[in-house]
């Protein structure tokens, strides 16, 4: 068993969430204003564990949109089609140290990481540029949902419009990036790239399901409830390295040395964590801090560790 004495860990779990919860600080992302008429005491955790034992706590049932942890997603997926040398051909392996909506390039006129909003933007260019629209974001939702054990995960049509209403930023990020003739960006079909961003980042889903995701990654590409491959190893380990250093914006340095785990966040408040070869956790509490990040779910996080050794620095 991933692990023994499950009903134990999940007990402390529990202890630990409702702990958690006694606290709220933090405000709701209202820059897309959808995502300010949320409840905010929404409070959700989900695990599960390489050989597919689950647990949950609180609004696990609540869908959010994923926002930012869709960009690990798309970038799995653009690394399987056109390959992972040529899709760091367009995109850099290194934390921004900036806010994830930044107007900064790397040395080599690349975005830093694929887990900021520009390098989230290139692969949305990257992916299946021939496709028309519909199978090419087809494509991605049947991919998140075999990622999440077949599970029926939604698409949250407000939150996109919202968002594309009050894209500005956004749709200057990319104008940016054509301006600076960014190499991965299709300049012709930036309107269509930016709506497909928009489109990737309002697909949702709940903690149960956004913890067989984490699960899924944690077990190299195989999801551990249909037992499906639905990426290579050699994806899944890219990926994590990229999580544990560039993860969680610019928080991403403290993160991976309080934390010790690769992680995504993204401004509805949800958090995903993957422990290699043991389980992945979901987290969900829309109140986020100045960058960007769940409150509550870094604050679960952090009670975690410090009762459990599951930093992947924790066996030495
Ligand atoms: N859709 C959001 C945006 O582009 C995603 C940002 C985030 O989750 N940090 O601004």
């Amino acid at each position: 068993l991933a692990i023994p004495n499950f009903a134990g860990f999940c007990d402390d779990l529990n202890k630990i969430f409702l702990e958690t919860k006694k606290q709220n600080p933090g405000n709701l992302a209202n820059y897309i204003p959808e995502l300010g008429t949320v409840d905010p005491e929404y409070f959700g955790m989900s695990l599960c564990t390489v050989d597919g034992q689950a647990f949950s706590a609180g609004d696990s049932r609540i869908d959010f949109t994923l926002q930012s942890t869709m960009l690990p997603i798309v970038y799995c997926l653009a690394c399987e089609q056109v390959g992972y040398d040529r899709v760091h051909e367009f995109i850099g392996k290194e934390p921004s140290g900036s806010t994830y909506n930044a107007f900064v390039l790397n040395s080599e006129n690349k975005p830093h990481n694929p887990m900021i909003n520009t390098g989230g933007i290139i692969c949305c260019s990257i992916l299946e540029p021939q496709d028309n629209q519909s199978n090419r974001f087809g494509n991605l939702f049947d991919f998140v949902s075999s990622m999440a054990g077949d599970s029926k995960i939604t698409f949250h049509q407000r939150t996109y419009l919202s968002e594309k209403e009050h894209g500005d930023r956004n749709a200057a990020l990319a104008y940016y990036m054509r301006g600076a003739e960014v190499k991965g960006l299709d300049g012709k079909r930036l309107p269509e790239v930016l709506d497909f961003y928009f489109q990737a980042c309002s697909i949702a889903c709940n903690t149960e399901d956004l913890s067989v995701i984490a699960a899924t990654l944690a077990k190299g590409g195989i999801c551990p409830l249909t037992n499906k491959r639905v990426l290579q190893t050699s994806t899944v380990r890219n990926c994590l390295s990229l999580l544990y250093s560039c993860g969680m914006y610019d928080y991403s340095g403290q993160w991976a040395f309080t934390i010790g785990l690769p992680a995504k966040s993204g401004v509805s408040g949800n958090i995903m964590v993957i422990i290699p070869n043991v389980m992945g956790l979901a987290l969900y509490s829309p109140k986020v801090d100045k960058r960007g990040n769940s409150v509550r779910g870094i604050e679960f996080c952090k009670r975690l560790i410090s009762q459990f050794s599951l930093s992947i620095f924790d066996n030495l």
